[in-house]
């Protein structure tokens, strides 16, 4: 199964932000989406879930228009999680982590409440108001509401932003198995350049609101950089660092 982009514009306020961005994403894979501040990253991702309107082109998810989606729909099949999401209200980790199960009318008991408090290292979390976390311990729970919807597609904004080393390895290796054990197709946004190399299957590299390449190589990720990395080997993956000044 398969997201098609074909072609997509996205313009806000007369200024151009997405233009011509066509591509494919896949399911039972991570794709990785890289680009500099103001790339469009974002915006890429709230126009996959109907949030941002078109100005031109399409976007098919598993063969059926997005545009045709209910409401309910889109919230069963799509789960995303927002760049830096820190909520306002005062309700606790297993009671946000339950609004995960509202398209399918579950509540904070669910057993996927707790599978997702788990596998993101939270349960110990789960009674606490949301506000008094940490940020990184808020950004590991607003995964796991993202985890108990089940849905079929994961789109996370910047899911490592906050999180300590092993923290964001743990959540590196709970979305790469979302896609390789469960099949389902997760499109993430990652800065840790090093980290997107270990996990990533496709990349889609954005400057400017238009892809630029589909290729993890120094020179895609200089000209989306505009500066010079050096990818070492490291491990069975590879090291991307600046290269120092
Ligand atoms: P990224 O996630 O890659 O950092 P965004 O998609 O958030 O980038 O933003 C892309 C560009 O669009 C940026 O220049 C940003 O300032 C602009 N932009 C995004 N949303 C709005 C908005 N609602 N009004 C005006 N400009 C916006
Ligand atoms: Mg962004």
């Amino acid at each position: 199964m398969t997201i098609i982009l074909e072609n997509i514009s996205v313009k806000i306020g007369g200024t151009s932000i997405l233009s011509g961005v066509s591509g494919r994403l896949e399911r039972g894979r991570v794709t990785a989406l890289i680009g500099p501040n103001g790339a469009g990253k974002t915006t890429l991702l709230r126009a996959l879930l109907g949030l941002q309107p078109l100005n031109d082109g399409a976007i098919h998810i598993d063969g059926v228009s997005a545009s045709t989606l209910s409401t309910n729909d889109r919230a069963r099949r799509l789960g995303y999680l927002a760049q830096s999401g820190a909520p306002h209200w005062n309700i606790s980790a297993r009671e946000l982590v339950g609004l995960g199960r509202l398209p399918w009318h579950g509540t904070a008991q669910d057993a996927a409440v707790t599978d997702a408090l788990t596998a993101t290292d939270t349960l110990q979390f789960a009674d606490r108001l949301i506000n008094t976390l940490s940020g990184g311990e808020r950004a590991r729970v607003m995964l796991a509401r993202v985890l108990a919807g089940g849905s079929e597609w994961i789109f996370a904004d910047e899911p490592l932003a906050n999180l300590d080393p092993r923290h964001q390895r743990d959540v590196m290796l709970r979305l790469k198995s979302a896609a390789h054990d469960e099949g389902k197709g997760v499109i993430v946004v990652v800065h840790e350049l090093s980290a997107a190399a270990e996990i990533a299957d496709d990349v889609l590299i954005l400057k400017n609101g238009c892809v630029i390449g589909t290729t993890f190589d120094a020179p895609t990720l200089e000209a989306a950089f505009d500066m010079s990395f050096d990818l070492i080997a490291h491990g069975n993956g590879i090291a991307v660092l600046p290269r120092a000044i």
